[in-house]
């Protein structure tokens, strides 16, 4: 089954128009988001495998853009690029917390360490009483996965996570996730993140293309909608003008949009 079949097998599920097969090259700033974007999601993030195709795919975008193609993730930068080696792209990590424009500089937003340290200390000894939990520590971001624990058990982490962010005074979070609970510092989205890179080169001045699947992609819908870009929905999870069914149907049609064929 071809890729523009499996999209249309799937018509009951499309919460947008396909996006058009137009050409990506220098005029376009490609963002993506990584995990149910690019790759499917897995039980834990821990257990990605970042494939030969995908690691091609994003060299293709990053040399068709000239530049002007950036992951924009939840995960850390560090983790991004040892998943990625041996590209190293511009990055926005922890939902823009962190990021390294295209020249290579990176910015990172500076959150007192005694703070970071009491949040760290609260959350593990709040979720002692929890079982089957993975806690993310991301340095200045936690996300805390449940994947498979039910929704009786997301209640209550929920209001266990909501009283973490309100302990830290308005400084986190509480962000949710498909099945995971996240505290990030609360300046950062990845709407605030595509338009610093959209601020500077090569970025500054293309027609942007952002393509995620999570609610934490909604302020990167907006951002690129505001100047009249492209966003792209993924999976069921999210909306936006432009809607793909998963990661496969992402995959082909960047490779439509390259002139890569299947
Ligand atoms: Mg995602």
């Amino acid at each position: 089954m071809g890729e523009s079949v499996s999209i249309e097998a799937r018509g009951m599920h499309r919460q947008g128009m396909s996006p058009p097969l137009n050409r990506i090259a220098e005029h376009c700033a490609v963002f993506l988001d990584f995990d149910g974007t690019l790759l499917n999601l897995m039980d834990r993030p821990d257990l990605v495998v970042v494939d030969g195709c995908l690691l091609y795919l994003l060299d293709e975008l990053y040399v068709a853009t000239a530049g002007a193609t950036a992951l924009v993730s939840g995960r850390s930068m560090d983790n991004l690029d040892a998943l990625l080696t041996p590209l190293r792209l511009p990055l926005a990590g922890i939902h823009g917390a962190e990021r390294r424009s295209a020249d290579g500089s990176v910015k990172k937003i500076a959150i007192p360490a005694t703070l970071v340290w009491h949040t760290r200390m609260a959350l593990r000894l709040r979720l002692r009483r929890y079982t089957g939990l993975l806690i993310e520590d991301k340095g200045c971001a936690f996300a805390v996965h449940y994947r498979g624990a039910g929704p009786q058990v997301a209640m209550r982490l929920r209001v266990d996570m909501q009283a973490l962010a309100v302990a830290s005074g308005g400084v986190f979070d509480l962000l949710e996730g498909r099945e995971v609970f996240e505290l990030r510092p609360r300046s950062c989205d990845k709407g605030a993140a595509l338009e610093s890179f959209m601020s500077e080169p090569p970025f500054a001045g293309r027609f942007p293309i952002f393509i995620g699947d999570d609610q934490t992609d909604l302020a990167g819908f907006e951002a690129v909608g505001r100047v009249q870009g492209m966003a792209i929905a993924v999976g069921p999870r999210v909306t936006a003008p432009y809607w793909l069914p998963d990661p496969a149907a992402v995959r082909a049609w960047l490779r439509g949009c390259l002139g890569l064929g299947n």
